[in-house]
């Protein structure tokens, strides 16, 4: 019996509305009122000061499909993005709370019944962990939960305690946090014993399915542990884990949330084979391609259907133009015509029944790709030109072909003439030059810091910052007007323009936003 990602999503909040649950709209992947956070990580985000007890919540028990980016900060799994069958950029989190209503038991007890009685897994496939207590810490073992689990009948050796890494869930550096329990699966139908080395282990075949977390702490910047007044429950479980597994499938991306946007890659590229779901050791067969490219592709159309822009954020727009590089190198996309924008029309089929915020953004979604394509063909072709220069005094280095090896050796080669000079005035790398590796050529902050390093320099990052903020609140009325093609905007029209897409309309409401 086929599992739709609609029907598997729909099935989990029908779920836990009929347990008392307010159904809670997914919020924007852009956070609006946390500056610690790029990108929403989990479902829990939005509720976040209903933890802290900032504010109480009009509901003592919610669920929702929450959109997260995944691509910087505490979380970030970039790096197996489409190397592995069940991380990406972007996912949809299935969520549900108790906001100091019922706690542990319950929770066990109604994702137990869940999987296995509606969703109908088999127990022999599934797993569960327990925290297992810390010292530097002072947290003991959750031994409450590993006989909730008892209780329920799942054999001991099918219950695994694991620390800090595995089952201590915080949300940041600082913020809520507490001890979880979770819920993983096996992809293998191996015995107990055999099974149960893999969990946590990152292997394909052993998959993280359900975080059930109880937020019982707030993390301090100091890293002290403060006692919250109350207790919640705060689950997560991946839509597209959940819909590969209940499918039979191993890989999430054999799954209808992707499989529509491989066709029409295969569709629009210059006669490439067809997705095969295959997996190479070095990550660079032309199956991988299709996975990032599908998973970045999913990324842009969300982040700009919520209000990102490419130009304010570095980790959109490093997505986005590794999608163009992947697009074009291994497909031959965007040539002639825009190719992206139609890949991201596909996402939005798939997504927009349960997320009408991208059906009714598409425009602007297809309009901000397209811009970005035209603009990275551009400077692809003249960096194609000075690249081909150097070559010819340094023949060594065609053996470098990837675009972003190219931005990196030409922000060097910027620099270096003046290092001498910046040797002896002070030794530090100067906030404009820093600014611009940042903005012109991509590089991350961690890089700029490398790189000053070897030269002995420190980064005067503090002028840096100024100068990304100020830049951030000029582009983002100019960035609006291009998108206009040169045509004079009224006030008024930017205004209602901004509205539309949510975004804020005072520069000091975009502070917050652009952070
Ligand atoms: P993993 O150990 O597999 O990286 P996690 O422990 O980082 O997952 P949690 O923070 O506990 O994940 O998030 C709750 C759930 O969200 C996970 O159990 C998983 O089903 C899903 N999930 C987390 N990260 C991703 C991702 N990058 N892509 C898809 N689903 C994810
Ligand atoms: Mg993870
Ligand atoms: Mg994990
Ligand atoms: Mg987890």
């Amino acid at each position: 019996q086929h599992w739709s990602s609609h029907r598997v999503r729909n099935t989990f909040i029908e779920y836990f509305k009929n347990l008392g649950h307010h159904h809670v709209a997914s919020s924007p992947v852009v956070p609006w009122n946390d500056p610690s956070l790029e990108f929403v990580n989990a479902g829990m985000n939005q509720f976040k000061s209903v933890f802290l007890d900032e504010c109480v919540s009009p509901h003592t028990r919610a669920t929702s499909s929450q959109r997260c980016i995944r691509v910087g900060g505490k979380h970030n799994d970039l790096a197996e993005v489409g190397r592995d069958t069940y991380h990406h950029t972007f996912f949809e989190m299935l969520g549900s709370w108790s906001f100091g209503d019922y706690f542990k038991e319950d929770a066990c007890v109604m994702a137990w019944r869940l999987l296995t009685e509606v969703y109908r897994l088999p127990p022999s496939r599934l797993y569960v962990t327990y925290f297992a207590g810390d010292e530097s810490l002072a947290l003991p073992p959750d031994l409450k939960v590993r006989d909730i689990w008892r209780a329920i009948g799942v054999p001991d050796e099918r219950i695994l305690p694991y620390g800090l890494r595995d089952n201590f869930w915080e949300m940041g550096l600082v913020g809520p946090c507490g001890p979880c329990t979770e819920i993983h699966y096996d992809h293998l139908d191996q015995t107990a014993s055999l099974a149960s080395q893999h969990v946590n282990t990152d292997t394909n075949h052993m998959i993280e399915l359900w975080n059930i977390v109880f937020i019982q702490y707030e993390r301090l910047k100091d890293g002290r542990l403060r006692n919250l007044d109350h207790h919640y429950v705060d689950t997560g479980m991946g839509l597209e884990r959940l819909t590969a597994v209940l499918n039979g499938c191993t890989s999430n991306y054999d799954t209808d949330l992707f499989t529509p946007i491989f066709s029409k890659i295969q569709q629009l590229s210059d006669g490439c084979d067809r997705y095969g779901g295959r997996f190479s050791e070095d990550g660079r067969c032309l199956d991988t391609a299709y996975r990032i490219l599908a998973d970045h592709t999913r990324m842009m159309t969300v982040a700009l259907a919520d209000g990102a822009f490419p130009e304010q954020c570095y980790p959109l727009q490093k997505i986005m133009r590794r999608a163009l590089t992947i697009g074009c190198q291994r497909f031959g996309l965007g040539r002639e015509e825009e190719s992206l924008g139609k890949l991201a029309e596909v996402v939005v089929d798939t997504l927009g029944q349960a997320h009408p915020e991208l059906t009714q953004r598409l425009h602007t979604i297809t309009r901000i790709i397209t811009h970005e394509e035209t603009n990275y063909h551009t400077i692809k072709d003249s960096v194609t030109h000075e690249w081909n220069k150097l070559i010819e005094c340094r023949p060594e280095l065609s053996a470098v072909s990837d675009y972003s090896c190219r931005r990196i050796i030409e922000g060097v080669s910027e620099i270096t003439p003046h290092i001498d000079t910046w040797r002896k005035e002070g030794q530090v790398l100067p906030g404009d030059v820093v600014f611009n590796l940042y903005r012109t050529y991509g590089f991350n902050l961690d890089l700029i810091h490398e790189l000053a390093g070897v030269y002995g320099l420190k980064v005067d990052q503090e002028t840096f910052e100024t100068i990304l903020e100020k830049y951030k609140i000029n582009t983002r009325n100019e960035y609006l007007n291009k998108l206009n093609k040169g045509r004079m905007v009224k006030e008024e029209e930017l205004l209602d323009s901004l509205r539309s897409l949510g975004l804020p309309t005072t520069n000091d409401d975009a502070k917050y936003i652009f952070e």
